[in-house]
Order: structure tokens, then sequence, then C-alpha cells
């Protein structure tokens, strides 16, 4: 009996095992289907399974290399399967002194402030090239059109006045920064002639705001911005002022302090320069809360010198129990300013170029912009890291450290 007992169990014990196996055999093969599906995502392949994965599965797959500051040397930037190819970019490290020697890059190069006043739809000037006015103050809306043109053709790309001064130059590899400022708050600087029935503004296209936006749609890598000085009438047009100011900050303009009424600061008292400029700024308040700029462009390009007594009025102060402080103050100058990373970077005291025209003498656009070729500011395409030739090191702000340098030649 016994026997016969152990027999069956021996039995049972040999179709369990032979169950074990077929279900092993039937559940293996689904493993294996399932770790192919896992390879299938490449990004968490190396290059060499990327490789032989293309080989088993009859994928082409391209090699690209990048220089890239983040990942290593070798290692992969993305890989992406697109048309039944893998196209893989892998990292070339970091950059080399010939990368930076074949862009130019100089970090420690000149940047222009441009000074622009009005903007007039007219082509009856009889002034010098596109002047309106004896001193080429304003400036035709042709001209202006045509000193875009030159910027963008030229490797320029626009800058915010107040991210110079705070060092953040964001502009692509082996491209240059240009700042844009208009003063005096001139109706054509934004003229207004109506509404849309959705209440949004319209702007007419021949005054400055409308040909910067059609700039901005016509390149849109242009990053087109410029910051505008205002007095008390702000754009004189007083049914559309609230809108004007609202549309410019919502559409990468900035506003600043031109002071209310457009004083020579060496020809008042100090009480004077303080409402001058604590007024407008709680002017600009009222309108914009904190959204407009600490900034002050001189009326006149007065004072000369920063040591006036009057100076530290225009930097700070307390007018009718509002306290201001001045980040920047831009004078009327004659050529581009320093970088901000150059140990004589004083955002107080900034030269700006006259946009105007004089045959290529006297500072002129012209004059200004060949002068650059010399020395002008070109980006390393990071804005956290600075780039500069060895020769540049003495100049560099100490207060900076990610500087990388290399030999120009
Ligand atoms: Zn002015």
């Amino acid at each position: 009996m016994a026997k016969r007992r152990k027999k069956k169990l021996k039995i049972k014990n040999f179709l369990l095992v032979i169950i074990v196996i077929i279900l092993i055999i039937i559940i293996l093969p689904k493993k294996k289907e399932e770790d192919v599906v896992v390879k299938k995502d490449l990004s968490t392949m190396t290059k060499d399974e990327i490789k032989a994965y293309g080989d088993e599965n009859n994928i082409k797959v391209n090699e690209k290399y990048e220089y890239n500051l983040k990942v290593s040397k070798d290692n992969i930037i993305s890989v992406k399967e697109e048309n039944n190819e893998i196209n893989i970019i892998l990292s070339k490290g970091d950059y080399d002194d010939n990368y930076y020697r074949e862009k130019k890059v100089n970090e420690m190069g000149k940047v222009p402030i441009m000074m622009y006043h009005g903007i007039i739809d007219t082509e009856d000037n009889q002034y010098t090239g596109g002047n309106v006015d004896k001193n080429g103050y304003k400036r035709t809306a042709k001209a202006f059109r045509e000193d875009l043109e030159f910027y963008y053709k030229n490797g320029y790309r626009m800058i915010r006045l107040e991210d110079y001064i705070h060092g953040i130059i964001d502009v692509p590899v082996g491209y240059s920064p240009i700042i844009l400022t208009f003063d005096d708050g001139d109706a054509d600087n934004c003229k207004v002639t109506g509404k849309n029935s959705d209440g949004s503004l319209q702007i007419d296209p021949n005054s400055a705001v409308g040909i910067l936006e059609e700039f901005k749609k016509k390149y849109p890598d242009f990053n087109v911005t410029a910051t505008f000085f205002v007095m008390n009438g702000i754009f004189n047009q007083s049914q559309y002022n609230k809108d004007i100011v609202t549309f410019m900050i919502n559409n990468g303009y900035d506003i600043g302090n031109h002071t209310i009424s457009h004083p020579d600061f060496t020809k008042i008292s100090k009480e004077q320069s303080v409402k001058e400029v604590g007024k407008m700024y709680k002017i600009l308040d009222s309108y914009l809360g904190d959204k407009y700029v600490k900034i002050v462009a001189l009326p006149f390009g007065s004072p000369y010198k920063k040591d006036h007594a009057n100076y530290p009025a225009i930097l700070s102060g307390t007018y009718d129990g509002y306290s201001y402080t001045t980040e920047a103050a831009l004078r009327v100058g004659w050529e581009p300013e320093v970088s901000p990373f150059n140990k004589n970077f004083d955002p107080t005291f900034l030269k700006r170029c006259r946009a105007y025209d004089n045959n290529g003498k006297e500072f002129d656009i012209e004059m200004v912009f060949k002068n650059l070729e010399k020395n002008r500011y070109i980006s390393d395409g990071d804005k956290d890291r600075i780039v500069i030739p060895t020769k540049e090191k003495d100049n560099l702000n100490s207060e900076y450290t990610n500087v990388r340098t290399y030999e120009e030649v």
C-alpha cells in the first residue's frame, strides 16, 4: 500500500515539475520581448548600446559632436529616433581656445547705448542724413528703420539697459549687445491713434514703438526692447498715458526717469534736484507700482562731472515722503560704454552714443560702429560665464569669478 502511495506521489511531483517547466518556457520569451521594449528607451543607453541596437534593427545611427559645458566629453547630450534614423548629439566637452578665436569672443568689449529722442514720420528733412533738426536729436522714421536694419545685419542683438547694469548679457555666441534709449517722452515715441473694440491700442506704425513692434515680427531673434525716459507729461497723450505705459511694460519695454521739467542740474539747488528726481519717481510709481526702472537720463547730459554738488541728489533722496535710490544715470556721450564686467564700469555715470548722422564724423552712428569693430563686446553665448582674451584680464572686476580666458593668437 505504502509503496503505491509513494509511487503516486512521485508521479504527482514529476507532473508538477513538468508544469513548472512549461510555465517557464511560456513566460521566458515574454520577458525577453519586454526587454526589447525597455531597450527602445534610448535615453538610458550608452553610445555603444545605441549603435548595437541600430545594427540589430537595421536603423542608421548618426553621430554629431557639439561643445557643451554641462555634459562631459563623449557623453550623450541628446538622442532622438526620427524617420527611421537615430541622431545622437555627443559632447565635445568644454570649448577650446580655437572655438573662441573663431567667434572672436570678447566679453570685455564695448557696448553701445544709443540715445534717441523723437521719431518723425517725414522724409522732408533738410538736415544731414536722417536728422530732422540741426543737432540731430530727432530722426526720421525711415532713418530709424535703416538704423535697426544696420544693427541687426551687423550682428547686434538688443538687451535691456536694466540687464546690462546687472551684468546680464544674454545674446547668442558671436553676437554683440546693443541698448536703445529714448528721451523726453515725445508723443511720437508711442503715438496712439485710437483703441480697438477689444480695448487694445492702435499705435501709429511710424512712431518709435510702432517701428520697434514691426521689427519684433520681422526679426524675432533681434530681441527688440528699449528704455523710454519720460517727464511729467509721460508720453504727452493724457488720454492714453496710462494705457501706453502699461502696454510698454507688458511688451518688453522699460520706463525710466527724465525728471519732471528737464532742468540743467548744475543750475538748480539741491532741494530742487531732489524734487525733480523724487517727484518723477513718485509719478512713475503711481502709474506702474514697482515696474519702472530706477534709472535717470540726465537732461542735457548734465552735470558733466560726477563730483558736482547735486549729483548725490540724483542718486538718492526723499521727496514728499517718497524715498528713492537711483541704480544708474545716463549722460549724453560720444562712445560706447565698457563691459559691465570691467573694473571701471560705473552704472551711475554711463555714456551714450548719439543716434544721428554727421557724414561719418563727430561720433555719429557710422563712426561709432566703425570704431566698435576694433573693440566690440562679443558674446560666448553663455550669460553665466565671462570669456575674455587673456590680455583683457587686468580690466576684469574681481567680483566676477566664473571667468574663462583664452589666447587670441
Ligand atoms: Zn531730454
